[in-house]
């Protein structure tokens, strides 16, 4: 049995029975027998299906949020939006698909010359349990449309979750095994990996899993894409609109309690705004509502786990050793961590050097743009980056020197179906969303016609 628990009450919620290896095979069998059929369909058929998904997501999202508030801790508000997100990237991909994927014609010496967009196949996405819908449905809506059929193997925190998404597409009216759920442990993942019915995987998550699926795909030749952590920036100049840039600072590292991919983890500040800045800053956090997650007036839950919070707790705790100050916050109560900010944070630091994964941010000041924009790569990392200035021509010199895989200027690095989202450095490779996301698992066949 794979069981969740509550992370507010730790009481046990649900519990999922583990496949077999023989009932995983069997599943990835008859997701592959599905396939067979599932690639001749056309774009307007798998339109009307995902259009219903979307709207199965709508008339049901209270009940699909309350699980994954239940299972994970984030606060019911923050749940439901996921949800109808999730709404979004299917409505998207309905619309779009069959243009992002018309065959593109190139001249040559044939009488007619092409590339095709095909589907590979059996796609295998590995999940995390932050985003416990949206991170599945930007893997599945794009890779559905292609005429794949998915495979989720999810964390084993948000099982519930997982079942429920199997469950959103069942009721939508896609054909059975389109979209199959594996409640499997992670240990079982290098064996799904190299069934040959496989063809590709995607993983989102941490380092470590993301370089042990990417090991066995890369033994067996397979496809993989990775979605991995990050420690973005948010740089702010002295010509910032400061209230402005507060507000979405804080929106920035403290939405999902912190446990963001793309939050902006790191809060760089010129130093002549830096006095102001923070103590603004400061006040807008101790006015976070921290509370019982089901509880709509709730913007900031506790932490998935209470492994996860006490993690965090020890990178605070190294960096006040090294000198860091607590300026708000910083206690820790099971899985509950106050919404913490911390200054004097130096590149040597665990909150500088490392992920942070809950609601604590660290404050680091630079003198001039060069120093900002090495701050800001001075980092394994490479999701994003966030600039805070009103000079639209000097943030349009900028962007080219930041390693990362997007650039927002003056708003929180965000995933948004039409934009292409992904990391450079360790946070990974490929894309999702966009045209960029659907064309990772196609075969672009090349014809030719002599
Ligand atoms: P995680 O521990 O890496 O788990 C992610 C998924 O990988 C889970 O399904 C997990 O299964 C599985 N897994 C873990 N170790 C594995 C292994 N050795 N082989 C195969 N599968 C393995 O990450 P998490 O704690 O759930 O999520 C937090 C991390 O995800 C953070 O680093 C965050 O930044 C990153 N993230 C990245 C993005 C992005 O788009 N770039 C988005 C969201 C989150 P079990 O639960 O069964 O262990």
């Amino acid at each position: 049995m794979i069981k969740s628990i509550n992370p507010y009450t730790k009481e046990h919620v649900f519990q999922n029975k583990q496949l077999t290896k023989a009932e995983a095979v069997e599943a990835i069998e008859v997701a592959y027998e599905r396939f067979l059929s599932w690639r001749k369909t056309t774009f307007a058929e798998r339109a009307s299906l995902m259009r219903a998904a979307a709207d199965e997501l709508k008339t049901n999202k209270e009940d699909y949020a309350t699980t994954i508030t239940l299972e994970m801790g984030k606060p019911i508000k923050q749940a439901v939006a996921e949800v109808e997100k999730c709404a979004w990237v299917c409505e998207y991909y309905a619309q779009n698909a069959q243009t992002q994927l018309a065959p593109k014609t190139i001249t040559t010496d044939a009488t007619e010359s092409y590339v095709s967009y095909e589907p590979l196949g059996v796609v295998l996405a590995v999940m995390p349990w932050n985003y416990p819908f949206w991170q599945v449905f930007r893997f599945a809506a794009p890779a559905l449309m292609a005429g794949n059929v998915a495979l989720l193997k999810h964390a084993s925190n948000v099982m519930e979750s997982a079942m429920n998404i199997q469950r959103v597409f069942e009721r939508a009216g896609f054909p059975k095994s389109c979209f199959t759920n594996l409640p499997l442990r992670s240990d079982k993942i290098e064996g799904i990996i190299k069934n040959p019915r496989v063809k590709a995987v995607t993983l989102t998550g941490s380092k470590p899993a993301g370089s042990a699926v990417a090991a066995t795909a890369g033994s067996e030749i397979k496809k993989s894409v990775l979605e991995l952590g990050g420690s973005n920036a948010l740089v702010v100049f002295e010509d910032c609109n400061m209230d402005e840039t507060i507000k979405t600072a804080v929106q920035a590292r403290f939405q999902n309690t912190g446990q963001s991919c793309i939050a902006g983890k790191r809060l760089l500040l010129h130093k002549d705004i830096a006095e102001e800045f923070t103590q603004k800053f400061v006040a807008k956090v101790k006015e976070l509502q921290s509370g019982d997650p089901m509880d709509e007036n709730t913007f900031i839950g506790v932490m998935a786990r209470e492994d996860l919070a006490e993690e965090l707790e020890e990178q605070l705790k190294s960096s006040v050793r090294q000198g860091a100050k607590i300026l708000t916050g910083g206690t820790r109560k099971k899985a509950y961590f106050e919404p913490t900010v911390v200054t004097n944070v130096t590149t040597k630091m665990a909150l500088f050097k490392e992920e942070t994964f809950g609601p604590v941010i660290g404050i680091t000041t630079f003198k001039n743009e060069d120093e900002a924009i090495h701050l800001a790569n001075y980092t394994d990392f490479g999701l994003g980056v966030s600039v805070f200035t009103e000079d639209k021509e000097r943030a349009r010199k900028l962007v080219p020197l930041f390693d990362d895989g997007a650039v927002f200027i003056n708003e929180l690095v965000k995933s948004d179906p039409r934009l292409p989202f992904g990391g450079t450095k360790i946070s990974g490779y490929g894309r999702e969303l966009s045209e960029d996301g659907i064309k990772e698992f196609v075969n672009k066949k090349t014809v030719y016609f002599n």
